[in-house]
């Protein structure tokens, strides 16, 4: 029977079985389409406040498959997304009535242990490359939720426990292995499509699919020392204060999170259950001083719980919050860059923290600073080089009944710390999906020109569009 699927014009057409079959016989990987037994698990995505239903997911095996499908897609004029780990919070990884290139089972990482580089293929987990890496004591710096793609992560940035001692996850890349609109493979890096390579460094899936990065790898002990450490929320808004200070000194080895949960939780297996602040620290410098550095701490005030201790980087830091994060759970977040906290703002988010109406949900105020400041805001396409904190609003909760409260407790937060705030998110973090014109500028403030004449270059045509779509524009002058 003829497949309808959603072309790129927001119009629909038809696919022939013939057709599909001379697409299916291209690939080491396969083909699910709408209404086979596979279909219903395939659409799922880790947010269950996601519903889409695309036509068509090619799930790609190796990067001839990629270049099938994107020959294809173009062939027919179709729309199109690209999955990787499917984490994206806004479910950018699906596009409805249309075609998901999938890469989730090109998930291999090789490690060369000597030259200390990692080559990972687009479609794996972070976990996958923390237990590549482990055993020579390596690491790429990524996030800090093991089930999380790789691919969105790292093309939006990539902030995690050693951002401050060896930057994002994309200062940290050497190349990347892109499949371009015109269905061509070719490699980005310094010396080639070297605007390419700038431009997917924070850049997003605007530029082609990335079936490969590879990335310089960190020494990391097996050990650090972790700290977290719980207060009362009644206490929230000093914690904060001394946590600022404490962090503007701190040295870049320790990278930090303080984390607002205003709300008792209701979930079992928690070792506390009322409202707390806590703070989260890894220490990756040389373990014997590490638990001199986050004693501070642990020693600001009585804590309700100190659970510090020195953990296995790889196995325990690196899934410490794997459970708070269930797949299927609703899920709407956003956040806001900060060159400082000063006290109203403080008194702000204490408010807004302790307000939302589900006890899921959770507000994490990221230290930044350190190597990830030290690179200029023109050397990588992520700008937001010179802010010290990064706020992150998460709704979590259960049922999507009751998305209207949590999406609008987000808004209301955002919205009220906007005036204080630079302009811009982070965009691994936003939830919606409406217009963005204006934010995904603001995000990119002075490169945003530059983003959109690489665009023009790679994509003119913006078959790319699923995602935080830049337009193809004009160079800037001068160039
Ligand atoms: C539980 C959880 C924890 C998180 N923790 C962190 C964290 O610690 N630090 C942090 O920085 N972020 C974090 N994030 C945000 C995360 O980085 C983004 O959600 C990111 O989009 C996930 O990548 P993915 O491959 O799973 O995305 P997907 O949903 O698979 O893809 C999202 C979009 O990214 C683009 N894309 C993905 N892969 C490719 C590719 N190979 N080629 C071209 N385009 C591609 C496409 O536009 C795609 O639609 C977290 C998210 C979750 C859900």
């Amino acid at each position: 029977m003829p497949l309808r699927i959603a072309t790129l014009e927001d119009d629909w057409t038809s696919l022939a079985d013939s057709q599909l079959g001379d697409l299916a016989a291209q690939l080491r990987g396969d083909l699910v389409r709408m209404g086979d037994p596979e279909y219903e698990t395939e659409r799922q995505i880790w947010n269950g406040m996601i519903d889409r239903r695309p036509a068509l997911v090619v799930r790609c095996a190796q990067v001839s498959d990629v270049v099938a499908a994107v020959k294809f897609m173009r062939a027919h004029g179709l729309r199109a997304s690209v999955r990787g780990g499917g984490h994206n919070v806004a479910g950018k990884a699906l596009c409805d009535g249309g075609l998901v290139i999938d890469l989730g089972r090109m998930n291999r990482v090789q490690v060369d242990s000597a030259l200390l580089t990692a080559r990972v293929e687009a479609g794996a987990r972070l976990g996958d490359v923390d237990a590549a890496a482990r055993p020579f004591g390596l690491a790429v710096p990524v996030g800090v939720v093991s089930r999380t793609g790789i691919g969105g992560l790292t093309l939006h940035g990539g902030m995690g426990w050693l951002l401050r001692r060896d930057g994002l996850t994309v200062d940290n890349l050497l190349a990347l292995d892109v499949v371009t609109a015109q269905g061509e493979s070719i490699t980005a890096g310094p010396g080639e499509h070297a605007d390419l390579f700038w431009a997917l460094r924070g850049g997003g899936g605007n530029f082609g699919v990335v079936t490969s990065f590879t990335y310089r790898l960190r020494p990391v002990g097996r050990q650090v020392w972790f700290a977290t450490v719980l207060y009362p929320y009644s206490k929230a808004q000093q914690a904060i204060r001394f946590w600022r200070q404490f962090m503007a000194d701190a040295p870049d080895e320790l990278s930090s999170f303080c984390v607002l949960r205003g709300r008792p939780m209701q979930a079992a297996g928690k070792v506390v259950r009322q409202p707390v602040v806590a703070f989260l620290a890894c220490y990756s410098g040389p373990f014997e001083r590490g638990e001199e550095v986050i004693r501070p701490l642990r020693e600001w005030d009585q804590p309700i719980a100190d659970l510090s201790a020195p953990m296995d980087y790889h196995l325990g830091v690196q899934r410490m919050f794997d459970k708070d994060y269930p797949a299927g759970r609703c899920y709407y977040w956003n956040s806001l860059f900060f060159n400082d906290l000063d006290a109203a703002t403080i008194e702000q988010i204490v408010h807004y923290a302790g307000s939302g109406p589900s006890s899921l949900s959770s507000v994490n105020i990221w230290a930044l600073g350190g190597a990830m400041n030290r690179v200029s805001p023109s050397e990588t396409a992520f700008c937001k080089r010179d802010c010290q904190f990064m706020v992150a609003v998460e709704a979590n909760w259960e049922g999507r009944e009751h998305a209207t409260a949590n999406v609008a407790w987000v808004g209301d937060f955002v919205e009220a710390l906007r005036p204080a705030s630079r302009a811009g998110a982070y965009l691994n973090f936003p939830g919606g999906t409406g217009a963005q014109a204006d934010l995904i500028k603001e995000c990119y403030d002075k490169n945003f020109a530059r983003l959109q004449a690489v665009k023009q270059c790679y994509d003119p045509e913006n078959i790319w569009r699923c995602n935080f779509n830049i337009l193809p524009g004009s160079p800037p002058p001068g160039d």
